[in-house]
């Protein structure tokens, strides 16, 4: 196989791209807007610094991040240093970025919407801008929204989640997370170069865009967010089932997915950017190989495992209780109380914390985290502490 055609010049797709025609394959990348300010958060933890180091070495501007602060249903917050910073782009930034790796390797890069895909002749054929052209393989990029799809199943609504949020023309060094009751997603406020990625994740047909629109009316107030300039964004992000992780088609003879369009989101965070190039870099290393077949296998043991233990565990984090309180109340009440809690998120908030080893964890260091939450809980000065910072509203008050 010499000619590769990619649709799709987002993450995983440019990133695709750059290692093939780096490989030496003949590389056309179709995108019908390569470089966009795509609605997304923009955040990059550190496994995907720490696996394409040029995120961080590279001139462009973003934003490094290193404090975020939790904030449960109920008001209390929690704010921590992370143990990795969280590196912020604008997405057209990023975008750019990969792409120009991608033509400098050797991609030529097309500006145009792919309308059809046909995998079933000898040669895969596509139509791009009322032209049908020709490739030996077909890697599909796409996105979420994909509706290009040779012989495999289009992400359902269960594998899928509603975003909506603006970009705000404001300045932050802060990341903040804003759970809520019983709701399985949050709210957000991402700070990039020059403006801030606020917005509010759920799952698809759970909660409607007007009820999600007042939880982010009310995040701008309660967070002191300024409305001026905001400009306005809506998009869809895979949430993928443990099912669909675990059995659904992403490759065939001579076409395979990477990114978004294969579901390789964390279904709890919704972090898609470091999955979506690792996806794009295994899919051209099996490519280069000579064996494509293997791709799957082996984005499973990379992370689709991990994913998919996510998955099966997504709806108790959100929804389930611990010690009559919310899991998420605890989670935020703990980070002020035990320092050994507050490692763990560290970790898990930096990307460097798997799931599959965070229940072992969790209990290793259980008899931690409950001595030194016992004894910062009754020590005077944080009952005053937690005094003075407790919501005022008798509602949303919770032990
Ligand atoms: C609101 C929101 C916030 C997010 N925040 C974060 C975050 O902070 N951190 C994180 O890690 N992840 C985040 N994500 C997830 C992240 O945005 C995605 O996982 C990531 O963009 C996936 O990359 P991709 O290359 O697979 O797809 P995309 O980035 O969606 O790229 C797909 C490309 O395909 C093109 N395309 C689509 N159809 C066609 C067609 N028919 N013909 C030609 N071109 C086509 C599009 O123009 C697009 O450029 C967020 C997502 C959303 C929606």
């Amino acid at each position: 196989m010499k000619e590769i055609a990619i649709v799709g010049g987002g993450p995983a797709g440019a990133l695709c791209g750059e290692r093939l025609a780096s490989a030496g394959f003949q590389v056309t990348i179709y995108d019908e807007r390569l470089v966009w300010e795509k609605p997304c958060g923009g955040g990059l933890t550190h496994k995907a610094i720490e696996a394409y180091p040029f995120l961080l070495d590279s001139p462009q501007p973003k934003k490094i991040v290193r404090k975020a602060e939790l904030i449960s249903s109920s008001g209390h917050r929690a704010q921590f240093e992370m143990n990795h910073p969280i590196v912020i782009y604008a997405r057209k930034v990023l975008n750019g970025l990969l792409l120009d790796r991608a033509i400098a390797a050797g991609c030529a890069a097309v500006c145009s919407r792919v309308t059809n895909v046909k995998t079933n002749g000898p040669r895969v054929s596509l139509m791009a801008g009322g032209e049908e052209r020709f490739s030996d393989f077909i890697v599909l990029a796409a996105g979420a929204r994909n509706q290009l799809l040779p012989e495999t199943t289009a992400l359902g609504s269960k594998d899928l989640e509603v975003t909506l949020g603006y970009f705000v023309p404001t300045e932050e060094d802060i990341i903040k997370v804003k759970f809520l009751k019983q709701f399985e997603g949050y709210l957000w406020s991402f700070p990039r170069a020059d403006h801030l990625s606020v917005g509010i994740c759920a799952k698809m047909g759970q909660t409607s865009t007007p009820v999600l629109r007042g939880h982010l009316d009310a995040f701008f107030e309660e967070e002191k967010i300024p409305r001026a300039g905001a400009q306005f964004y809506s998009h869809v992000l895979p949430s993928p089932q443990a099912k669909t992780i675990r059995s659904r088609k992403i490759m065939g003879r001579n076409w395979a997915m990477a990114g978004d369009a294969a579901a390789t989101v964390d279904p709890i965070t919704g972090e898609g950017l470091y999955y979506a190039l690792r996806s794009g870099d295994l899919l051209a290393q099996a490519i280069a190989a000579g064996q494509p077949e293997l791709y799957p296998e082996q984005l499973r043991a990379a992370f689709s495992a991990d994913l998919e233990f996510a998955a099966n565990i997504a709806k108790k984090v959100f929804r389930g209780t611990f010690l009559g309180g919310a899991i998420t109340t605890r989670m935020v009440q703990l980070l002020n109380y035990s320092p050994a809690f507050r490692d763990l998120i560290r970790d898990v908030f930096s990307g460097s914390q798997d799931y599959r080893s965070l229940k072992r964890r969790l209990w290793n260091q259980l008899g931690i985290t409950v001595a030194e939450f016992t004894r910062s809980f009754l020590d005077p000065r944080t009952i005053a502490c937690a005094r003075a910072s407790a919501p005022s509203s008798a509602d949303n008050r919770e032990p």
